[in-house]
C-alpha cells in the first residue's frame, strides 16, 4: 500500500461486492470487520497473488510466448498508437492525452473495436517476458484513463445503425465490446498482477470496473446471433474467474443457460451455425468450446448436456468438410481469409474436447496422427452446403455449393453460388465482404460485395434475390460421382433450379433452369480468380492459362451472349483485388423456361478442348454432355 492513500468509500463499496466468507479471504474479512479497509485491500491483493484454486484458459502468465506482433502492438501502445483493426494500418495515434472518441474513418468497427483495447494483453505479455515495469505502469494509467473518459451514461439498449452522431457510450459500452473486455481483462489481470503498479488501490479500481462490466453484460444481452453467444461465454468467464463476487454463480448460470438455449436455435441439426458464414461458424465453435473448457477448468462443468457436445462436434465436422486441403474455407458471407496455422491451432483446441475424433486429430497434427475421413463428399442440407470432393490431400478437388435458408445478418444474397478448389488453386473465389457497416460511403462499399450478381449464380435483370430461401431437392453421392439439386424461388415469378454433377469425380456439369412468368434478362455469373483467361465470346467458353498447367475450361450452353462484368474479390478487410467476371445471359421473353448448361473441366483430369465439348437437354431433368466424342448422359 502506498502511504497516505485513503481508500475510504471505494474500498468498502468494492468489498461489499465480494463474498468475504469464502475460504482464503479470512484476513480480508477480519480487516474489514475491524474497520480497516485499507488493510483489507492489501490483504485482498495478497490473496489474489497467491490464489491457486482458480484457473483461466487464456494466456498462461507463467509461460508467455511473445510474437513480433505482440511486441509491436505493445510498443505502439506505449506511445498511444493503438492497434484497433487490421483493415486500418498503420494504426492511428490517439493523442498524448488519449482521445477515446477519435474516429478517423467513419467505419463503425474502427470506433467500436478501439474499446477492445487489443494492445493491453500484448503489453502484459511483454511485461512478463521482459519484467520492464513501464508496460505495467502505462497499462494501469490507460486502464484508469479509459474508465474516467468512457463513463456508462444513460444507455437506451443496443444501437447498431445511424451511429454517426451517437454518444460515445454506444461505442464504448456496446455489449459485444463490454464482453470482449470481460474476457481479456482476465488475462491482463493475471499478467500484471505481480507488478508494483498493481497496487491495492488499483486492485479496487479494477474489481469495481470489472464488476460493473459483468453486471452490465448480464443485463444487456443482444437479442440473438453470434453477439449473444460471445456475451454469454464471457459472462461465464467472469463468473468462473472471479468466484469471489457475490453474483458469480448467477453469472455462470445465466451464461450456461443462454448457451444451452442458443445452441439449439443457432446450430442447425446438421451442425451449421445459422448465420451461414464459415468465419462466424468457427467463432461459434470457439465460444461453445471455451465456455465448456473454462467451466471444466474450475470444477463447474455446469449443466452442459451431452447434446451440447454433440452439436459442437457436428460443427467441427462441418468446418473440416468445407475446407480445402490448404485448411481454408470459402469466403462466403462475411468470412475473411485465415491461415493454415490459425486453423491448425483451432483444431488443436477442439481436439481437447473430442480426443477420439480421428479426423480432427489428423487436421490438428497436419497428418502426423489420426486418419482422414473415410468418406469424401458430404451434404449439409439444413444449412444448404453441398461439398463434392475426390479426396482430402493437396491434389484434391473440392466444390462447395451454397444454397440454404435465409440465414442471418452476415449472410449474403448468394443462393446457388459455389467455390471450386482444384490442386492448390481456388478458381472461383467468393467476392468476400470487404467492409462491414458505417456511414453511407462504407455501406455502399459493403453492398457491392453482397450483390447476387457478384456470385457464381443466376440473376434476373442483375437484381439481388428477393427471396433467399433455397429448397433442398436432391443429394446423391457414390464413388463414381455426386449430384446436388437445389431450388431457389429467388424473384417474384422466377424460380432457379440448379443441379450440380460431379461426373466420374473428374469434371463438373451445372444445369440451371429459370422457370416462371417473369420476363427479363436471365444471367448466370462466373467470377474467376485474378488471371487473364482466354475468352471465346462467340462459343461461350473461358479457359484459364496458368503456366503451371493447373487450369480450367468453362463452357456454357443455352446463353445468347457472354459479357465481361466488373469483378472484385476481397479476402481481407478493406483490401480488394480486381478479377475477371462474366455473365452469360438470355432474354426471357415469355413463360418458357430458360435453361443453361455449364461444363467445368480441370484440364489435368481430362484431355479436353472447348471446341470438343457439347451439351444439350434431353428432357426437363436430363441432359447429355459430350466431351471429345464421349457421351455422358446425366439426369436427376
Ligand atoms: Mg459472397
Amino acid at each position: 500500500m502506498m502511504p497516505g492513500v485513503a481508500y475510504g468509500a471505494e474500498a468498502s463499496k468494492v468489498l461489499s461486492l465480494l463474498d468475504l466468507s469464502r475460504p482464503g479471504l479470512e484476513k480480508v474479512a477480519a480487516a474489514h470487520a475491524a474497520g480497516n479497509d485499507s488493510l483489507a485491500a492489501v490483504e485482498l491483493l495478497d490473496y489474489f497473488r497467491h490464489r491457486t484454486d482458480v484457473n483461466s484458459i487464456g494466456v498462461d502468465p507463467d509461460n508467455v510466448k511473445l510474437s513480433k506482433t505482440d511486441r509491436k502492438w505493445a510498443d505502439d501502445g506505449l506511445r498511444h498508437v493503438f492497434f484497433v483493426h487490421n483493415g486500418y494500418q498503420p494504426s492511428y495515434f490517439y493523442g498524448d492525452d488519449i482521445n477515446w472518441q477519435y474516429w478517423p474513418v467513419k467505419d463503425n468497427e474502427l470506433r467500436w473495436q478501439l474499446h477492445r483495447t487489443k494492445w493491453w494483453v500484448p503489453m502484459g505479455k511483454v511485461y512478463r517476458v521482459t519484467g520492464d515495469e513501464k508496460y505495467a505502469k502505462e497499462w494501469a494509467y490507460q486502464y484508469r484513463d479509459w474508465i474516467v473518459k468512457n463513463p456508462l451514461t444513460q444507455f437506451d439498449g443496443i444501437k447498431d445503425s445511424n451511429l454517426e452522431d451517437a454518444d460515445n457510450v454506444y461505442f464504448a459500452w456496446r455489449p459485444l465490446e463490454v464482453c470482449d473486455r470481460l474476457e481479456h481483462q482476465i488475462e491482463q489481470f493475471e499478467l500484471f498482477l505481480p507488478s508494483e503498479h498493481f497496487t491495492p488501490d488499483f486492485l479496487l479500481t479494477f474489481l469495481d470496473n470489472y464488476h460493473r462490466h459483468a453486471t452490465f453484460a448480464n443485463t444487456h444481452y443482444s437479442a440473438k446471433g453470434n453477439h449473444l453467444l460471445f456475451e454469454a461465454q464471457r459472462v461465464i468467464f467472469a463468473g468462473a474467474f472471479f468466484p469471489e463476487f457475490r453474483e458469480a454463480a448467477a453469472w455462470r448460470k445465466a451464461g450456461v443457460d443462454i448457451l444451452n438455449r442458443e445452441i439449439v436455435k443457432q446450430v442447425l441439426p446438421d451442425g451449421v451455425q445459422f448465420e451461414l458464414d464459415p468465419g462466424y461458424h468457427k467463432a461459434s465453435i470457439n465460444i461453445f468450446g471455451k465456455a465448456l473448457q473454462m467451466m471444466d477448468a474450475n470444477g463447474y462443468r455446469g449443466e452442459f448436456p451431452q447434446s451440447y457436445l454433440d452439436a459442437v462436434r457436428k460443427m467441427v465436422e462441418f468446418t473440416y468438410n468445407i475446407s480445402s486441403p490448404d485448411y481454408l474455407q470459402p469466403l462466403f458471407s462475411d468470412n475473411h481469409l485465415t491461415t493454415k496455422n490459425v486453423m491448425q491451432r483451432s483444431y488443436k483446441e477442439w481436439l481437447k474436447l473430442f480426443p477420439d475424433d480421428s479426423a480432427l486429430r489428423y487436421f490438428a497434427t497436419d497428418g502426423a496422427e489420426g486418419t482422414l475421413p473415410e468418406y469424401t463428399s458430404r451434404a449439409f442440407t439444413d444449412g444448404g452446403f453441398y461439398v463434392m470432393r475426390n479426396g482430402w490431400t493437396p491434389d484434391a478437388t473440392v466444390l462447395v455449393l451454397k444454397a440454404g435458408p435465409k440465414g442471418e445478418w452476415h449472410n449474403q444474397f448468394d443462393n446457388g453460388t459455389f467455390s471450386l478448389w482444384h490442386n492448390g488453386r481456388d478458381f472461383f473465389p467468393d467476392s468476400g465482404s470487404y467492409i462491414y457497416g458505417g456511414d453511407s460511403t462504407v455501406i455502399a462499399q459493403r453492398n457491392w460485395f453482397r450483390q447476387t450478381a457478384v456470385h457464381n449464380t443466376l440473376t434476373l435483370d442483375n437484381r439481388n434475390l428477393e427471396n433467399r430461401v433455397s429448397k433442398h431437392i436432391k443429394w446423391e453421392t457414390t464413388p463414381q460421382g455426386d449430384v446436388a439439386v437445389v431450388e431457389t424461388p429467388g424473384y417474384e415469378g422466377l424460380t432457379h433450379r440448379r443441379a450440380v454433377f460431379y461426373v466420374d469425380k473428374k469434371f463438373f456439369v451445372i444445369a440451371d433452369e429459370a422457370t416462371g412468368t417473369a420476363k427479363g434478362d436471365v444471367a448466370i455469373h462466373y467470377q474467376l480468380l485474378p488471371c487473364d483467361p482466354e475468352v471465346d465470346y462467340k462459343n461461350k467458353s473461358i479457359v484459364t492459362n496458368f503456366p503451371d498447367g493447373n487450369n480450367i475450361i468453362l463452357k456454357v450452353f443455352g446463353a445468347d451472349k457472354l459479357t465481361k462484368e466488373e469483378g472484385w474479390m476481397s479476402q481481407e478487410y478493406r483490401k480488394k483485388e480486381e478479377r475477371p467476371a462474366f455473365a452469360l445471359s438470355t432474354e426471357k421473353k415469355n413463360d418458357k423456361p430458360v435453361r443453361f448448361i455449364t461444363v467445368i473441366i480441370p484440364t489435368d483430369t481430362l484431355d479436353a478442348k472447348p471446341g470438343k465439348i457439347k451439351a444439350h437437354y434431353t428432357g426437363p431433368t436430363s441432359l447429355v454432355v459430350e466431351i471429345d466424342g464421349k457421351k455422358y448422359p446425366l439426369s436427376f
